[in-house]
């Protein structure tokens, strides 16, 4: 992997929606939002305080108002990004905002307008092109997956079962970093492919939400492209260099109310912003440059986008903004979570040759497949001069004719013809004996056969084959038909423009920031009033900025405040919801049954939650189940402690290492026994019970009427029994 170790910063833009009539109706008319494009500058004036208040100016890397165009955003803030990506890095775009500010709006926006395209269907459109702009000499493959995150869970928009399928999981390898295991992902072959896997996706994310308002506010939608691209290197091997592509869509930033709700819904309310606080929190920690951990591992979010924010992918942050008053302490947050973002700093860097790349796995099993096809034909051809050799042939010359560079199917159906054609000439040949005759329309019949075999094997592998091949796009063809050399020089030309413009931006902003510095040095005083005068300027000036920042800590402050009340009431609303469940657990769990299940429990950082044991641990489960215990010394069998005890203590026990049982049988023998010897009524019989030696040693062994096979029918378990009494005596002595 090539490594460029520059670093470069995080590039934020905002962009101001247009007022719309609801924001009308419901306050002041008039935004509040001020932007000076030129120098890149958000101007915010409070409502709510005295006009005398400054207001407060917040500088990015571009700003687009109201009136600004959809491609003029694309082209100035995104068209450098996705030419990385095309390049080999990595690249991430994300939309930042409360509802309604137009994330979506600027992500995907009206896609049958194309004045109105996001920055998605723009994307597409520069990525294809840039495609079959391209030299032949390389390949593409480009994939493309979707998926959700409401809810802390990973959906799946492009499965179709997501509905019901369980929620993925993040895993991370050192090669590609952290990944979503099992993630579908489509090979696109052109922007009508893409285009489609899209609306499948935003399709599924409508079906999935229950209320689609509040569902798409509050899930974080991410797009992510992959372009593989295959090219000569200076060595003469071709190398791969993979760019990745997130497109995320954020959910609305806006403060979850999580007070007053209980049991499940608070649990959701809990979750419903923790990737966003997550990502603050990121941010905060890496904008701040001191602190050593970034809480990266804090939700799905942040683990997800953990390259693109003090990673190695370049990101561009699009913050978007509501023009209404009645939206200015969301707007304040957002504009100050967009100006520490621009603090954060990335290495990007191309992924040259990574293992994982499925190019190199399509290269390779194209090669396999041209292989075999090459293999098939010089095989038919090897039997076709075979059979040409033995010669029966009825002087027809046709296989002359075929000129030998012929493609292979029509070579094959032309045998085809040919077997045919001799098997009408066997069947008409009068001369020919009846028995030949059969024979050879046999052998024919069978090479007809195997003919049309071989050839439907090759039609597959051939199918096989060029579907494998057409999923590789090849630079310098014609997929999309706006490629006239007019389109691509305007579109130069604009991108020309918007670098101008960027530049001309930047340097303004460098010219502010010094002459802020510079004042002083400047300043050559011809008399002592004009001395005060521009002291007295100047300490106007900095007493604004005074004022500015003091305002400022004081909004820093009251903002913590209100977070932590909320915290506060939240951790209010758990602890109440603990002591509910303590109680329960308390008074209806018996204790031991607690214990159980509190050592069986364990947590799963990974998936949040806490998770039982196996009963027996795995490893040594299946030890278990193969290997029996071994006997103990001198015992025939594996004996328990306790029966070793029971047997140092006493001759009478029961527990012997040897197969012979005591059984101290204290049941009276069945009734019907009892009765049946009564209806006979012999006494010798019960006298018989009584005089039993067995029972003189204290020893009530199975019962008399077991012993007299007359009585009772004999049965397997009697004669046991019967055994086990003989032997008995024997045994004990
Ligand atoms: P979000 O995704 O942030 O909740 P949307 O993208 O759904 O917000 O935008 C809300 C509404 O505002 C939509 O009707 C959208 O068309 C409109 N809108 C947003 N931004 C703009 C813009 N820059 N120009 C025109 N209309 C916009
Ligand atoms: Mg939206």
């Amino acid at each position: 992997m090539s490594k460029n170790k520059s670093s470069e910063s995080v590039k934020v833009v905002v962009r101001c929606r247009p007022l719309n009539q609801r924001d009308q109706s419901n306050g002041p008319a008039g935004g509040i939002v001020q932007m000076d494009l030129r120098l890149g500058q958000v101007i915010l004036r409070n409502p709510r305080a005295p006009v005398t208040e400054p207001q407060k100016t917040f500088t990015f890397d571009a700003v687009y108002d109201s009136s600004s165009k959809q491609r003029d955003l694309y082209d100035e803030s995104v068209r450098p990004l996705i030419d990385s990506v095309l390049e080999g890095f990595n690249g991430t775009i994300f939309a930042y905002g409360q509802t309604g500010t137009g994330k979506t709006y600027t992500m995907q926006g009206a896609w049958m307008d194309p004045e109105k395209r996001g920055v998605i269907p723009n994307a597409f459109d520069h990525i294809f092109t840039h495609i079959s702009r391209s030299q032949s000499d390389k390949q593409y493959l480009v994939r493309a997956s979707y998926l959700e995150i409401y809810l802390e869970e990973i959906r799946d928009l492009l499965d179709p079962k997501h509905g019901t399928a369980r929620s993925l999981e993040l895993r991370e390898s050192p090669e590609t970093g952290v990944y979503v295991r099992d993630l579908t992902s489509c090979v696109c072959k052109s922007i009508k492919e893409i285009e489609e896997v899209m609306n499948m996706g935003n399709q599924a994310r409508a079906v999935g939400a229950t209320d689609m308002n509040e569902h798409s506010s509050r899930s974080h939608a991410l797009f992510l492209i992959t372009v593989e691209c295959s090219l000569p290197g200076p060595d003469g091997r071709k190398h791969i260099r993979v760019g990745r592509l997130n497109l995320v869509d954020l959910a609305g930033s806006e403060r979850q109310a999580k007070t007053g709700v209980q049991g499940e819904r608070l649990k959701e309310a809990a979750k419903i912003n923790l990737s966003l606080s997550a990502l603050g929190n990121v941010i905060s920690s890496l904008a701040d440059g001191r602190s050593s951990h970034v809480p990266y591992r804090d939700s799905k979010l942040t683990r997800l986008l953990q390259d693109s924010l003090g990673g190695n992918a370049k990101t561009v942050m699009v913050a978007t903004l509501g023009p209404a008053s009645q939206h200015y302490d969301e707007t304040l947050t957002t504009l100050r979570y967009a100006n520490r973002a621009k603090n954060i700093q990335n290495q990007p860097r191309v992924n040259e040759d990574p293992k994982d790349a499925l190019l190199r796995e399509f290269q390779t099993e194209i090669a396999r497949l041209r292989a075999q096809l090459n293999h098939r034909k010089w095989r038919s051809k090897q039997k076709k001069e075979q059979v040409d050799g033995e010669g029966w042939d009825d002087g027809t010359e046709r296989e002359e004719e075929i000129a030998e560079e012929e493609v292979e199917t029509e070579e094959e159906a032309d045998d085809y013809v040919r077997l045919e054609m001799e098997t009408e000439a066997i069947r008409g040949d009068q001369f020919m004996l009846a028995e030949e005759k059969q024979r050879l329309l046999g052998e024919k019949e069978r090479m007809m056969g195997d003919l049309r075999k071989e050839q439907e094997a090759t039609e597959q592998l051939t199918a096989k084959y060029k579907a494998m091949e057409s999923k590789l796009l090849v630079g310098g063809k014609n997929i999309i038909d706006h490629t006239n050399e007019q389109q691509k020089m305007l579109e130069m030309k604009r991108t020309e423009i918007a670098e101008q413009t960027r530049n001309e931006r930047e340097i303004q902003q460098q010219m502010m920031a010094q002459d802020e510095e510079t004042l002083e040095l400047r300043d050559t005083f011809t008399s002592l009033q004009q001395e005060v005068e521009a002291k007295t300027k100047k300490l106007k000036k900095l007493y604004a900025k005074l004022q500015c920042i003091k305002a400022e800590i004081q909004d820093v402050n009251d903002e913590h405040v209100r977070s932590r009340q909320e915290l506060e009431q939240t951790q209010n609303e758990l602890t109440r919801e603990l002591k509910f469940k303590y109680l329960i657990i308390e008074n209806f769990i018996p204790p031991e049954e607690k214990n159980k299940i509190m050592n069986r429990l364990t947590f799963d950082p990974e998936e949040d939650q806490w998770k039982f044991q196996p009963l027996v641990p795995a490893e040594s489960k299946s030890l278990q189940m193969q290997k029996r215990p071994t006997s103990a010394v001198g015992y025939k069998r594996p004996i328990s402690q306790y029966a070793r005890v029971a047997i140092a203590m006493g001759a009478q026990s029961r527990y012997r290492a040897e197969n012979i049982m005591f059984l101290e049988l204290d049941m009276s023998p069945p009734n019907t026994a009892l009765l049946e010897r009564s209806a006979e009524a012999e006494p010798n019989q019960s006298h018989s019970v009584d005089s039993s030696p067995t029972k003189s040693r204290g020893v009530r062994k199975s019962q008399s009427w077991c012993q007299n096979p007359k009585s009772i029918p004999s049965s397997s378990s009697n004669v046991s029994l019967a055994a086990c009494h003989a032997a008995a005596p024997m045994a004990a002595q």
